[in-house]
């Protein structure tokens, strides 16, 4: 027996093969989802590192369990040396990944970080080195074409429409005037925060430091400086909105340009419930998109996968840029308000 798919099938049970090396399977953790299972909440991936993946957070520790027997016999199979024949003629080997066109990525060329086929390696290169990063650059990728495979579903699933969101909001805020939208954004920063507020040019020159201010004083203030503020804070003293004069707080204000205010919803809830991302606030950016503003990843690793799931999902990389603008909630955009939808109690 050297086919990985028998091998998964030994271990999750019947599989419907979508591809040749993907299909949807039973979850592992069936028996601890709290929410009820649809036939396409768990898929089996052998090919990259071999992964089961639920979207149900509940099973995690029996998901993980299944997944570390996995990998082990996969990679145990034929020496690790096991090959397959696909419909088109190519051979896919243990660690290749299939694409979404249908070409086959080599492990090599994915550990060695080659970034001919898409933007999930974009960004400063990494300051790791050897096995480590190689290993490391074998799961983005395999994580990057997971949520290629899984993004159908992952829509369906979490589909969470625009008056959705205001209805479900924990606090109702989406009816509040200007200046009480302005003060209630401004409670999601600690005190002791400077935050920028101000049009996108409000930027750069010393005369800019007036941008720059604590929150107790734009609390007295209101957003008269501008229509803009960011993810994070920055130094006292700053002037200029750049990575370097971040300071502490941050948020990953997560938005995307493709998809309108009843589908951008799904990501929002998918990185929420079953990512575990915490998510504050939704902003109404009075245009047609809706911001997500979530805790931002822990650390570069997180950070980084995250990027790449986003990126799929149609979700803007240049979120990752702390200093970037956003629309700030209490500001008027030709007459509409920027404001809360939905917020945290
Ligand atoms: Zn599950």
């Amino acid at each position: 027996m050297t086919d990985p798919k028998h091998i998964a099938a030994g271990i999750v049970g019947g599989v419907e093969w979508q591809t040749e090396v993907s299909g949807f399977c039973r979850c592992p953790g069936e028996a601890l989802h709290t929410l009820p299972t649809g036939k396409k909440d768990c898929r089996v991936n052998v090919d990259g590192a071999p992964t089961i993946f639920c979207f149900h957070a509940s099973c995690a520790p029996a998901v993980a369990a299944a997944n570390r027997k996995l990998r082990c016999a996969i990679g145990a199979l034929a020496g690790g040396h096991w090959a397959i024949a696909l419909p088109s003629g190519q051979v896919l080997r243990s660690g290749d990944i299939l694409q979404g066109d249908g070409t086959v990525r080599t492990r090599a060329e994915i550990e060695a970080g080659h970034t001919s086929s898409g933007p999930a390696f974009a960004g400063p290169p990494s300051p790791q080195r050897g096995k480590g990063a190689a290993h490391e650059r074998l799961v983005l990728e395999t994580v990057r074409v997971m949520a290629e495979r899984f993004k159908p579903e992952l829509f369906e699933k979490f589909h969470w429409p625009f008056t959705q969101i205001i209805t479900d909001s924990p606090l109702h805020v989406c009816e509040r005037d200007a200046e009480d939208q302005f003060r209630t954004w401004l409670r999601l920063w600690p005190a002791h925060c400077h935050v920028w507020i101000g049009d996108i040019f409000s930027s750069g020159r010393p005369e800019h430091r007036t941008n720059f201010r604590p929150v107790a004083d734009w609390y007295q203030i209101g957003p008269a400086m501008g229509n803009f503020t960011c993810g994070s804070s920055f130094k006292p003293g700053s002037f200029q909105r750049s990575n370097a004069n971040c300071n502490g707080t941050r948020f990953l204000v997560i938005e995307s340009d493709t998809l309108a205010k009843d589908e951008v919803g799904a990501v929002f809830a998918y990185l929420n419930r079953r990512l575990h991302f915490n998510l504050h606030a939704v902003v109404d950016t009075a245009g047609k998109s809706l911001h997500g503003w979530f805790d931002a990843p822990r650390d570069k690793r997180i950070e980084a996968r995250l990027k790449a799931v986003l990126t799929v999902f149609g979700c803007d990389p240049k979120l990752f840029t702390y200093s970037q603008p956003v629309r700030v909630p209490g500001a008027f955009r030709d007459g509409r308000l920027q404001r809360l939808v939905w917020l945290k109690e």
